[in-house]
């Protein structure tokens, strides 16, 4: 865990500031949950605050209280740049190193003269300002609710903080089954109740929004699902055509790589899905146990994340990137046979 110059920032807070708070590209649950339950907090305290997201968020997480103040760094670049040009402080939540916000937002937060702050659970964190880091969390959200708890001020949690916090901690676990998730994440989430979080209502605008189309893209993803049960490993494709066949929407894949990790005896699961658009296949990995699909994404396919969830890219196609990754497989056997313990 890092905690850096906590008690400077703590006394630098004690006046309103003008603050930017962000989060990383492809915000998924944890980031929204974080960047708006922070700013519903900054803004109870008195500070003026400004959510900056850099691109879309999934439809899932619209209902989430603050998303229409959003702006959207790519759509909204004037608004952004104004709030960041008169921001004093900006948060940086959710993400380890200004590159995962994408090439234009960070070259614009480069030239920003003022302090960071970070606050996030990814590992090998870049250097900032102030910082609260542990690779240990199960989420930012959870990191978030212990900040407001580090600054004494739990007892202002209202339902719209509970709500994003809890939000971010139910889509960062897997609603409460990854391997962080500990007795202080159910003591925080018991509290977030308390305070006014509708743990059904969360569960039910997040994991039962599907639309028709997309569940027929999770039957294709299931149709290409491919098995090497001698690597515990198994994977799934999907071609920007096969997306487009069931009207691919931003966030309809989320997800899908658990099925692949969901079978009996594997432990190692991947997703590659192609972007026409980016020139790129955007992969999933996940696995169970000490196998390190961060080390695995870090070295092989420019990515990176945590042990047990991460994310990276590849720019050859689908065909060259699927032959890439088997071809790796036998160098990590006998560590995926040994990763887990059933
Ligand atoms: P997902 O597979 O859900 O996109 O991401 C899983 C985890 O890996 C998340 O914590 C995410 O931040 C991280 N991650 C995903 N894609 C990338 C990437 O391209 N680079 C890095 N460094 N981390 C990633
Ligand atoms: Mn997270």
């Amino acid at each position: 865990m890092i905690l850096k110059n906590f008690n400077e920032l703590k006394t630098y807070l004690d006046t309103p500031k003008d603050i930017v708070i962000i989060g990383h590209k492809n915000p998924d649950g944890d980031a929204v949950g974080a960047t708006l339950g922070l700013k519903h907090y900054l803004d109870k305290k008195g500070h003026e605050t400004q959510v900056l997201l850099p691109n879309e968020f999934p439809e899932f997480l619209r209902w989430i209280p603050g998303t229409e103040t959003v702006y959207r760094f790519d759509r909204q670049n004037k608004q952004s740049v104004r709030s960041l040009k008169k921001s004093e402080i900006i948060f940086l939540l959710d993400f380890n190193a200004l590159h995962r916000v994408g090439d234009d937002m960070q070259n614009t937060l480069e030239k920003y003269e003022h302090d960071f702050a970070l606050i996030d659970h990814h590992q090998q964190p870049d250097d900032f300002t102030y910082m609260y880091s542990d690779t240990s969390m199960s989420s930012t959200c959870q990191m978030v609710y212990n900040f407001i708890e580090m600054m004494g001020d739990t007892a202002i949690i209202d339902a719209d903080i509970a709500t994003c916090l809890y939000t971010g901690i139910m889509t960062d676990t897997g609603s409460f089954r990854f391997r962080s998730t500990t007795s202080a994440t159910h003591r925080i989430i018991a509290d977030l109740i308390d305070k006014g979080a509708k743990n059904d209502k969360i569960h039910s605008n997040v994991y039962d929004a599907n639309t028709y189309s997309r569940l027929l893209l999770l039957g294709q993803a299931l149709t290409n699902l491919q098995i090497y049960p001698e690597y515990k490993t198994a994977f799934i494709t999907l071609s920007q055509k096969e997306k487009d066949k069931f009207n691919y929407q931003k966030g309809d894949t989320e997800g899908i790589v658990n099925y692949a990790l969901s079978l009996q005896g594997i432990i190692f699961a991947a997703i590659f899905i192609e972007d026409k658009e980016q020139g790129i296949i955007k992969i999933s990995f996940r696995s169970k146990g000490t196998f390190s699909v961060n080390k695995f994404a870090r070295n092989y396919f420019n990515g990176g994340g945590h042990d047990n969830a991460a994310g990276g890219r590849s720019n050859v196609s689908l065909g060259e990137t699927i032959e890439k990754f088997k071809s790796l497989l036998p160098n990590y056997q006998k560590e995926l046979m040994n990763s887990y313990e059933e």
